[in-house]
């Protein structure tokens, strides 16, 4: 009794320090209840369940890594930036996946740092660029997007430079590169919110910015499906995973400009009564774009949800 009173003061003491101050890790400890990890500010946490690979989406794992149609490989590993990233053929995926981005418990976001976007998801220089930029100086303090499990943090000699990757209870993964300081450690429980290191420019990197992805499994999609950067909020509660979000590779390097500004802020006006379909559109784009949900848009335009929209085809938004 004692001891789990303990351990219940310990976890909420250092879970209401966590989301306000810098957590600069001074040691690890290994106790009976298990490995504790020693902060600078003397507060202190307890590494929880090692394996932990998503816990909102679990069951959802779960259909994924043994669904004869999927069959995604995923795995806890804190020495890789990607696993699976070329096995796992999210291109071809068959069905739509719905995906809570947030739930009652795990309801809070953040936008990882204010700042301009100065490169969107898009070929660039005969590489995709497979997350946002966005400018900083370095020494500036980045945070999580939402609460979750530092999977990966350490210097990556690929090009992102000193990195960290956190697995989300929502199932996705972020990723933070070129950091000029890591201020996390693998295995550590963070908030949204909480500092994870402080901005720079290491790595392949031509002055200070961050490097902002986000993952599902080990596939990296558009930050902007999720993220509404200018408004500082989420696009929506819920995320429709479809092979639409992966297959942007196989668009055309010569129409990088057309494709990367469908999906940059600002390009649809909110307040469009139609929208001319575009390389990379999909309904639940649009319906994330726009606001209208999938079924209105079905039910005005007298389409089904998987219709094959065609190039230039007009949609009616309201
Ligand atoms: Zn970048």
């Amino acid at each position: 009794m004692k001891a789990l009173f303990f351990l219940s003061f310990v976890i909420t003491l250092s879970f209401g320090f966590s989301q306000t101050v810098c957590n600069k890790v001074l040691d690890t400890i290994q106790t009976e209840e298990g490995t504790m990890i020693i902060y600078a500010n003397r507060t202190w946490e307890y590494l929880e369940d090692i394996d932990f690979d998503g816990v909102l989406n679990d069951d959802l794992y779960q259909t994924i890594a043994t669904d004869t149609n999927y069959q995604f490989k995923h795995c806890w590993n804190s020495d890789q930036t990607f696993v699976f990233s070329s096995e796992n053929d999210l291109e071809n995926m068959k069905d739509t996946l719905w995906l809570c981005v947030t739930d009652s418990n795990y309801n809070k976001f953040a936008i990882p740092f204010d700042g301009l976007i100065t490169s969107t998801f898009k070929w660039r220089k005969g590489r995709y660029h497979k997350g946002i930029d966005i400018d900083l100086q370095t020494g500036d303090t980045v945070v999580a997007a939402f609460a979750g499990k530092v999977r990966y943090a350490q210097y990556n000699d690929h090009g992102f430079g000193n990195v960290v990757i956190i697995r989300h209870y929502n199932g996705l993964e972020t990723a933070y590169a070129h950091l000029d300081k890591i201020s996390v450690v693998p295995n550590q429980l963070v908030q949204a919110g909480e500092m994870i290191g402080k901005g720079g420019n290491t790595g392949k990197s031509t002055g200070s910015h961050l490097h902002f992805e986000v993952r599902f499994f080990d596939c990296a999609l558009d930050p902007e499906e999720i993220f509404d950067f200018k408004n500082k909020k989420l696009k929506g509660e819920n995320l429709f995973v479809h092979k639409h979000l992966f297959n942007y590779k196989a668009i055309s390097q010569t129409k990088t400009s057309y494709a990367s500004t469908s999906s940059a802020p600002g390009t649809y006006d909110k307040s469009a009564r139609t929208h001319k379909i575009r390389s990379g559109d999909s309904l639940y784009k649009l319906s994330l774009m726009y606001g209208v949900s999938v079924s209105e848009l079905c039910r005005i335009n007298k389409i089904k949800e998987n219709s094959i929209l065609s190039l230039g085809q007009v949609i009616i938004l309201r």
